[in-house]
């Protein structure tokens, strides 16, 4: 089990949207960004506007899509869907940006994999909502210059380390997605309990919060899987005794962890003596890149007291020792 990949099938896919919160009403948490995204709609609807360009970056799975498509609801207008690997030709692009109504919404997702064509065709089309298209071919080809309808851009990114600098000068609206508390994610178990008619106790909702690393879509995958068990093994409910049940059977780490956060552990304390290390080894010895490492796992490694961030590098804490079953020798020296 692997949730926070996309390895979904279709039907998964099909639950995973009937989960997704439509309004800002539906959506818990990431208060801050919500009171501000409702000032700035409420702003743009009255002037009849669109809002302004918006980018939403964090780890997978905190919501960033949802939220593309909460702010299209409540802007009351239509959206487009699609990627920076799948946007490889300017022409692409056009397609897009020409069928946009006013106020439209485009949504990229993984903006940071554009290519620099693309990319820089999108500059004006964000900037003066123009474009150049090129049309005919051969000694005829020339260029003409298209108005677009005014319309809101927003970009999602993983790593947003890695977009260009002129790229992230064009966006009003920036924002950074935080790791959901347990206390959240029970709530948004529960909903999505209810949304499947499954009867859930909050114990066994918690239980299922407190292993989905911060992470919505984790807390949704889980529970997709224990009500499967629920249906099979229990009596249709889900109590505490068979979430554990299901919990076990799936190897769901007690906290939450998924397979690189453990790999990146385990190497600080096997490979450098709990560190510290600096950035670019680790990320060598875990076979990944540096930003991954910095913007998708060690937020919430840090977060949750597993890792410590000091002017030498990354420590692994008590806490990951104790999770890992191994025996800290650095403290029984001191
Ligand atoms: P990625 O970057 O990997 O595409 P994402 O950040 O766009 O991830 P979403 O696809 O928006 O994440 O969210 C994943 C799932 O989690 C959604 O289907 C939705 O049901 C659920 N979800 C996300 N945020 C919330 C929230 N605040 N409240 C309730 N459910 C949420």
């Amino acid at each position: 089990l692997d949730p926070t990949t996309n390895g979904y099938n279709s039907e998964e896919i099909d639950l995973e949207k009937r989960l997704r919160p439509l309004s800002f009403d539906d959506f818990a948490g990431q208060d801050q960004i919500l009171e501000n995204l409702k000032v700035f709609v409420q702003a743009a609807n009255q002037r009849n506007e669109a809002l302004d360009h918006t980018l939403f970056h964090g780890p997978p799975g905190l919501g960033k899509t949802t939220l593309a498509n909460i702010l299209a609801n409540e802007l009351n207008v239509g959206i487009k869907i699609t990627s920076g690997p799948v946007l490889d030709k300017p022409g692409d692009l056009a397609g897009l940006l020409t069928n946009l109504e006013e106020r439209d919404v485009l949504f990229i997702d993984e903006i940071h994999r554009l290519s620099p064509i693309v990319e820089e065709y999108l500059y004006s089309a964000m900037e003066d909502f123009k474009i150049d298209i090129m049309i005919e071919s051969g000694p005829n080809a020339r260029t003409v210059q298209i108005n677009l309808n005014p319309f809101t851009l927003i970009g999602a990114t993983t790593r947003s380390g890695l977009l260009t600098a002129p790229m992230r000068a064009r966006f009003g609206i920036a924002s950074r997605l935080q790791y959901y508390t347990t206390e959240l994610l029970t709530s948004i178990v529960e909903r999505s309990a209810s949304i499947f008619k499954m009867p859930i106790s909050m114990e066994a909702a918690i239980e299922i919060a407190g292993r989905s690393r911060g992470t919505p879509r984790i807390a949704n995958a889980l529970l997709r899987r224990v009500r499967d068990f629920a249906q099979i093994k229990g009596n249709g409910t889900i109590d505490i005794e068979i979430a554990r049940y299901a919990l076990k059977a799936l190897n769901v780490d007690a906290h939450g962890l998924d397979e690189m956060d453990n790999k990146i552990l385990l190497t600080i304390i096997d490979k450098f003596k709990g560190g510290p290390v600096g950035l670019s080894t680790l990320a060598t010895a875990v076979s990944e890149s540096s930003e991954t490492i910095e913007e998708v796992y060690e937020p919430f490694l840090i977060q949750e007291g597993f890792i410590m961030r000091t002017p030498r590098g990354r420590e692994v804490t008590d806490k990951a020792y104790k999770h890992l079953g191994k025996i800290n020798t650095n403290i029984q020296r001191g």
